[in-house]
């Protein structure tokens, strides 16, 4: 068995599609979703966890292929130099998963790295490219 995380990302013409209920009946893959962003005429991003052995998970991510939705394992991480952070909260309009929050007792940036989906819109996002990615 194997557990890999992935980013689906859906052109605005796909959304509805049970991708996920396929994926369980017919390849009998678990899935845990981790983050849904998904709305109708809209690009969406959807972050699953996929667990199964690991041939399965090729055949999976090859039926997401077919549908025309993006399928990229998440593999990079993300880091940033918390000691220069101004909290000016950029970072933390674009970050749809959730991963970069303002803290509601002191107004400081609040990373969550297990929350991350690598998208990497926050090293545009950031006034003083404060982020970086490191691969693997
Ligand atoms: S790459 Fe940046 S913007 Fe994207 S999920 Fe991770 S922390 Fe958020
Ligand atoms: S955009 Fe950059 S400086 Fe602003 S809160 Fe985020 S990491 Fe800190």
């Amino acid at each position: 068995m194997a557990s890999k995380r992935f980013v689906l990302t859906f052109p605005p013409d796909a959304t509805g599609q049970p991708i996920t209920y396929n994926l369980i009946k017919k390849y009998d893959i678990m899935i845990n979703i981790v983050k849904a962003d998904v709305s109708p005429g809209k690009i969406g991003h959807l972050v699953i966890e996929m667990t199964a052995p690991a041939k399965v998970l090729k055949e999976g991510m090859e039926y997401i292929k077919q549908q025309d939705i993006e399928c990229d394992p998440i593999e990079k991480k993300i880091t940033y130099r918390e000691d220069l952070c101004i909290h000016c909260g950029a970072c933390t309009a674009v970050c749809f998963a959730g991963a970069l929050t303002m803290r509601r007792d002191n107004a400081e940036l609040l990373f969550e790295p297990e929350k991350c989906v690598v998208c990497e819109l926050c090293l545009k996002a950031c006034p003083l490219k404060l982020f970086s990615i490191d691969i693997g």
